[in-house]
């Protein structure tokens, strides 16, 4: 997993103001790697390297996250800018009837992908719909549109078995204007590789229908191909959407990035299984995780960054190197920590976190009690926050009666207090270098 080979670069490396070179070096090298497992074309891949590296140099790191991290963040960010806006939709915006052009090669989906968007329009946007399959290639083609158009209650246009895909056309388009619908879906026949014959076809069928939308359909699992496959398509019909099939399987959404870095067209909507209403929005911070398969290490980064100051964070650091953790400290964490989602939604980002939380539901630090422990420490002087061994009967009884407590809550508090320096000076000494990562050391 890249967060955790990016973590073992870094490691030793806390502290320092901004990333270098040398660092950050090391870190593409396993960007790269991990975007090449994810299927990326390797010239997308190359050119996409080359812009994290430009803006990853220099970055500050923030304190409270460790560079390892910062950096699968700001690849995490490029990734995002390069997927391009969250949901495009698709566009109805001309002259009714609107044609949509259904492009890709044979077996990407062309065909069920038509009737899910035909079902999506008809149910969501209150449109009628008319399906036209130009598919003259496969006897079955026009069949199995019209049994998913009957499946998902949209029409397709009657069947003429002697026609040609630019005649076929034709008639749909003017079915489309007699009948009164707002759009015609114009499903192609694909080939199973990218030819001059079906290239030639299909800007033919795109000169006769002139269509608002031409959708290029592909399968995500499509990998170094991607570049071409697009690049083609948008070359010769001008592409002016993406939709990616079958991202329910394994592939890791490299696909997309490739086709998206080549074209620059939009993804608009991911096929998700072979059932009509398996068909989503594109959400490009999705894909990202996807291919860098990390985790929720993105709104770690967040949340530390929202919440944990860098003073604070820098001060806490010092205090655990010197194994000297107070009631004071103790405060100022509890305050954090439910500023932060209470420990159990911090450890929960953390990867590898879930032995410290085991230790933490031990000591018996439960989100729900901060606010309790806070008054006890509120009620406390600085000297005794400071030096907790000076809060003897008669001083834990006045405590108690000040944040309105038994003693024995405050009794509870002091021996959780003894546990966690306990624990934070292990912590601090090594080991488990992620909380103390957490804390800015
Ligand atoms: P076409 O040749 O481009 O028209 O492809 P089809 O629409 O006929 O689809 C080929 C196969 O892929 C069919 O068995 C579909 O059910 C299946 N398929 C299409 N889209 C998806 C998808 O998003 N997920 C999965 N799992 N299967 C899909
Ligand atoms: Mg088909």
């Amino acid at each position: 997993n890249l967060s955790d080979r990016l973590g073992k670069i870094f490691e030793g490396l806390r502290g320092r103001g901004a990333l270098n070179e040398k660092d950050v070096a090391a870190a593409l090298r396993e960007v790269r790697r991990a975007l090449i497992e994810a299927d990326v074309s390797l010239e997308v891949v190359r050119g996409f390297v080359e812009q994290v590296r430009e803006r990853a140099v220099g970055h500050e790191v923030t304190r409270s996250v460790t560079p390892g991290q910062q950096v699968v963040k700001i690849v995490h960010d490029e990734l995002v800018a390069v997927l391009g806006e969250e949901a495009v939709p698709i566009s109805l915006n001309a002259a009714a009837p609107v044609g949509i052009l259904m492009v890709g090669l044979q077996g990407s989906g062309k065909t069920t992908t038509t009737a899910k968007i035909a079902k999506r329009l008809k149910e969501k946007q209150n449109k009628k719909v008319l399906l036209a399959s130009l598919d003259t290639r496969r006897p079955a083609a026009m069949e199995q549109l019209k049994v998913l158009g009957e499946q998902v209650g949209v029409s397709t246009l009657q069947i003429v078995t002697t026609e040609t895909p630019v005649q076929i056309a034709r008639r749909a388009q003017r079915e489309g204007k007699l009948g009164g619908y707002d759009v015609v879906i114009f499903d192609t026949a694909g080939r199973t590789h990218i030819d001059e014959e079906l290239m030639a076809e299909t800007a033919e069928i795109k000169a006769e229908v002139n269509p608002h939308e031409v959708l290029l359909v592909a399968d995500s699992l499509t990998g170094q191909d991607a570049v071409n496959l697009a690049r083609s398509f948008d070359q010769r019909v001008d592409v002016t959407g993406i939709v990616l099939t079958r991202v329910d399987g394994d592939g890791r959404g490299g696909a997309a990035l490739s086709m998206r870095a080549a074209t620059g067209k939009p993804i608009k909507l991911i096929g998700v299984g072979e059932k009509m209403d398996a068909l989503e929005d594109f959400h490009p911070g999705r894909v990202a995780d996807r291919i860098l398969g990390m985790g929720d290490i993105v709104s770690l980064v967040e949340k530390a960054r929202e919440n944990v100051s860098a003073e604070d964070a820098q001060k806490m650091a010092k205090k655990l190197k010197k194994g000297a953790f107070d009631l004071e400290d103790l405060r100022t964490q509890l305050l954090q920590m439910k500023k932060m989602g209470g420990m159990g939604g911090l450890m929960n980002l953390m990867p590898g976190m879930g032995q410290m939380k085991k230790a933490m539901a031990g000591a018996n630090i439960d989100e729900k009690v901060f606010d309790r422990q806070v008054a006890i420490i509120n009620s406390m002087t600085k000297k005794e926050r400071a030096n907790p061994d000076l809060l003897n009967a008669s001083r834990r009884k006045r405590i108690a009666a000040g944040s309105g407590l038994q003693v024995s809550d405050v009794n509870k508090l002091m021996k959780q207090h003894r546990q966690m320096a306990d624990m934070m000076k292990k912590v601090s000494k090594g080991g488990m270098g992620s909380l103390a990562g957490m804390f800015g050391g």
